[in-house]
């Protein structure tokens, strides 16, 4: 090898070392970032309030993709800082479970997919304030007046979809959070008439829909995806309101 080929092979060495060490520092960044994530989970796993349950700790074939971990929601910014499961009541979280049972025995590999659960009332206020160029009435069909409660605001509301064998979410005709009247389950016979929904997009909400009626849960008129346990004044007397994420970890 001539001295400059030599100096050449040198250097070349000396690189792929530096990014091999880049490499392996990087990884070590990504696990310990994993590692200090797993354990916040699992610290707030332990000090969840003890009326609420994991859903997907009961059941692990339910599926979640909470929107408001992230910015991928209609406000465009993270809204929770600490809850990073589905969490529901105890019953409810059963009765959901019930629901993915029935839906893997019609159609096997599918899976009930979580966009929202509990959801404290500060957050609730957050989305109500967002929403004040709608007239009241108006911004009541999509966020609960903070002053009424939501009954996601106690752990008795889930908002969800349904993914197939291959995980991605049935088609409904309108997105999650989609403030179109075409997100009404009340006027899904009208767009139906004028092509605007297919039979397909209607048969999939349909789909969901007597599965969540089967076990109980109640759909919201004017969103397709939302679905309460029970009735506001039932929830009230049964169900503890969560004001704060704080109050969902209280042993913290
Ligand atoms: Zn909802």
């Amino acid at each position: 090898m001539c001295r400059a080929a030599f100096v050449l092979f040198l250097a070349l060495l000396f690189t792929s070392c530096q990014h091999s060490e880049g490499a392996k520092n990087t990884h070590k960044r990504r696990s310990n970032s994993q590692s200090k994530q797993t354990q916040f989970t699992e610290q707030h796993q332990r000090s969840l309030d003890t009326n609420l349950l994991d859903v997907q700790a009961l059941n692990p074939q339910i599926q979640i993709e909470l929107k408001y971990t992230g910015s991928d929601n209609f406000l465009g910014e993270k809204l929770y800082s600490k809850i990073t499961k589905a969490y529901l009541q105890h019953d409810v979280a059963q009765r959901l479970s019930r629901v993915q049972e029935a839906l893997e025995q019609k159609f096997p590999g599918y899976k009930l997919l979580i966009y929202d659960a509990l959801r404290p009332v500060t957050v609730q206020q957050k989305m109500w304030t967002a929403l004040d160029s709608l007239p009241p009435i108006e911004r009541a069909k999509f966020v609960s007046n903070p002053k009424n409660l939501s009954l996601h605001n106690m752990g008795a509301a889930i908002d969800l979809t349904i993914a197939n064998a291959k995980g991605t979410p049935l088609d409904m005709g309108a997105g999650f959070d989609d403030i179109r009247q075409i997100a009404y389950p009340i006027y899904e016979d009208s767009f139906l008439r004028t092509g605007a929904l297919s039979l397909e997009q209607v048969a999939n909400r349909k789909l969901l829909r007597t599965l969540m009626q089967d076990q109980g849960f109640r759909q919201l008129p004017t969103e397709w995806w939302h679905y309460n346990a029970c009735s506001r004044e039932e929830a009230k007397k049964k169900y503890k309101v969560y004001q704060t994420e704080a109050q969902i970890f209280q042993n913290q």
